[in-house]
Parts: structure tokens; C-alpha cells; sequence
């Protein structure tokens, strides 16, 4: 568990299932889950250190395992909080060697954990020698600092990212899961980031309890827009690690609330519904081919084949008695 003294004062007090609580403070569920992790449908392909390449023209550097807090939802729980790491330079060196050699990459994203975790030094002398590979058109940095830690954006990194934007362009990913986390320091944080890349972009998880009805949905994503960032994907809590199944929503839930969207928001805050199952599937109805059992059977638009994703449990979802409510109740 980390948090923030910042995060943490979005927690509202007395509020047993707080959608802010939830996502950083684990509850019993995390230890009466524990299981083993279920492996990713395509297998992880790390051809280089500290790159990661699922598809021919997007590269990822993980350029650190720290995070400016840790969500209790999160996919890479098991590579993330151990031993905190910040690499030597050589290992980055080694990442960038493999983007330079490899002509086909486009679109390099800088992740970790959480890139903003670096220092500054570091982040300018990763994007110069980035900005300086031809193939390479466009940088992504992913971030949820600007929610957990927004004090830490300063005028020397919005330099930084102004100047690479200026080369090639370079977007923001951040991750925001309830009009909650958008405050007025977070809310200025992401204007001013906004005003010197070329997009800030959200990817929310669809969470139990956080942002799984209509109206939460809309309020998250009508905020966010208001914050300058634009929603863009809102995935569906992965089925891989038991951990956190019981923050998990069914595919159908989330297919409801993105359609009451249509004719009810502005086009450009209502966000892309994905399922991650060996690439990113869109959840649209044509995609979901049928079920068997608790799976869904998904097609991959990109190749036709069919892939078989375990579902949340309606029964489960229905029912309110969980995490912080269930094991109040249990003590009592
Ligand atoms: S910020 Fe991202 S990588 Fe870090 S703990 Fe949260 S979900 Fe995981």
C-alpha cells in the first residue's frame, strides 16, 4: 500500500465504500483472493530490457517499478511496489538501442510504473535521444501523478514536455476513475499540462463501486473533459489476478453505460470500452459473439480469431456487500 498525504485527502471521511478509499487501501478480499495470477492471452514479449512490444510499431519503456501511489485494481500488482527501482542509465541506453534498431517502431510509450516518477534530468535526456530517431514520430508518457501527487508537475518539467511536444508530437496518458480525484489543484495541474503537449488522454478502469453506473460514468468523464483531458479508454477490470475480482463489473454493465452515452454527452468525452485479452478488444455488442458459461467469447476485429474472457458475476455485482462494508460488518 501507498499513498499520498495529498490522495488522501480525497478520501471523504465516513464514507464506508469511498470510490477514492477503494482504490488505494486493500481490503481482505486481496488476501482471501489471493491466488495465482492467471498468464496474459498472448504471452508478455520483452524482446529488450525494460521494453515491453505487443504490436509491430508501438514500443513501451518501463522506465521505473515506482508509482506515486499504488491502486489496489492494479493489472501489474505483482511487478510493482516490491523493491523500488529506478534504472541505471546504461539500462536505458539499452531500451533506446533497441528502438534505434528497429525502424518499424512509430510510437514509443514511456510508462513504469509511473513516468513522472523520474527526475527531470532523466526524462529530458530520454525524450532528446528519442526525439532524435527518425522512425520514432510520436512519444506517449503514462502518468497518474497529476492525480495522486500533482504538486510534483513543475515548471521545469512542463518545459520538458513542451520542448519534445515542439519536436514530435507527445501526449499524456493519465488515469482518472472518479470526477472525485478531479480537484482544483489536479484540475489546474492538467490544464497546464494541456497547454504544452498535444493531448491528454484518459484511461479509466471500470470499477465496482467507482464509476459503475450511468451517472458516475458520465460525471467522470464530463468532469475530466471540463479538466482538459480527454476520455479515451475505459477498460474492464482485468480477470488475471483474483486479488482484485471483487472490484470487478460485467461486460454488459459497462456496455450499458457507454451507450446511455450516446445523444447524452459530447462525442468527444465519451470514452472507447476495451476488453484486454491478448490486444486490446473493443467491447462493442458485434464483438461479443456469444458466451459459454461465465466466458464471454470475444473476436479480435484486427484478426478475426476468437478468445474466450472471463466475465464478473452479476450476482456478485448486484450486491453491495463488499470490501470496506463487508468486513466492517465482519468485525462487528
Ligand atoms: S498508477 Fe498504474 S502502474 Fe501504478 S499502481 Fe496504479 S495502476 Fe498500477
Amino acid at each position: 500500500m501507498r499513498l499520498t498525504p495529498y490522495y488522501a485527502s480525497l478520501i471523504m471521511p465516513g464514507a464506508v465504500n469511498d470510490p477514492v478509499l477503494l482504490q488505494c487501501v486493500p481490503t481482505g478480499e486481496m488476501i482471501d483472493n489471493v491466488g495465482e495470477e492467471i498468464p496474459p492471452v498472448a504471452a508478455d514479449h520483452s524482446p529488450a530490457r525494460l521494453i515491453d512490444q505487443f504490436y509491430p510499431r508501438v514500443a513501451t519503456i518501463k522506465v521505473t517499478n515506482m508509482c506515486g501511489m499504488y491502486c489496489t485494481h492494479c493489472l501489474r500488482i505483482a511487478h510493482i511496489g516490491k523493491k523500488d527501482r529506478i534504472y541505471s542509465k546504461k539500462a536505458y541506453q539499452e531500451a533506446l538501442d533497441y528502438i534505434r534498431s528497429n525502424p518499424g517502431i512509430r510510437d514509443v510509450l514511456i510508462t513504469g510504473g509511473d513516468a513522472f516518477v523520474l527526475p527531470n534530468d532523466l526524462l529530458r535526456w530520454i525524450l532528446q535521444e528519442l526525439d532524435q530517431i527518425e522512425h520514432v514520430r510520436l512519444k506517449r508518457m503514462g502518468s497518474r501523478i497529476p492525480v495522486t501527487t500533482p504538486q510534483r508537475i513543475d515548471s521545469e518539467l512542463l518545459d520538458i514536455l513542451e520542448k519534445s511536444n515542439d519536436q514530435k508530437p507527445l501526449r499524456v496518458v493519465t488515469q482518472i476513475n472518479t470526477a472525485q480525484e478531479i480537484t482544483f489543484v489536479s484540475r489546474e495541474t492538467f490544464r497546464q499540462i494541456s497547454k504544452r503537449v498535444s493531448a491528454v488522454l484518459n484511461q479509466a478502469v471500470l470499477l465496482r463501486g467507482i464509476n459503475d453506473t450511468r451517472t458516475k460514468m458520465w460525471k467522470l468523464c464530463e468532469t475530466i473533459q471540463e479538466a482538459c483531458v480527454r476520455p479515451y479508454y475505459v477498460f474492464n477490470c482485468s480477470y488475471r489476478n483474483p486479488q482484485f475480482s471483487h472490484l470487478r463489473v460485467p461486460v454488459a454493465v459497462g456496455q450499458d453505460i457507454i451507450e446511455s452515452m450516446y445523444g447524452n454527452v459530447s462525442g468527444d468525452a465519451i470514452p472507447r470500452s476495451i476488453a484486454t485479452a491478448g490486444g486490446k478488444i473493443p467491447l462493442h455488442r458485434s464483438n461479443v459473439q456469444g458466451r459459454a458459461g461465465n466466458d464471454l467469447v470475444l473476436k479480435k476485429p484486427w484478426s478475426g480469431e476468437e478468445v474466450k474472457y472471463p466475465d464478473a458475476s452479476e450476482k456478485d455485482h448486484s450486491s453491495g456487500d463488499f470490501s470496506f462494508k463487508r468486513y466492517i460488518k465482519c468485525s462487528r
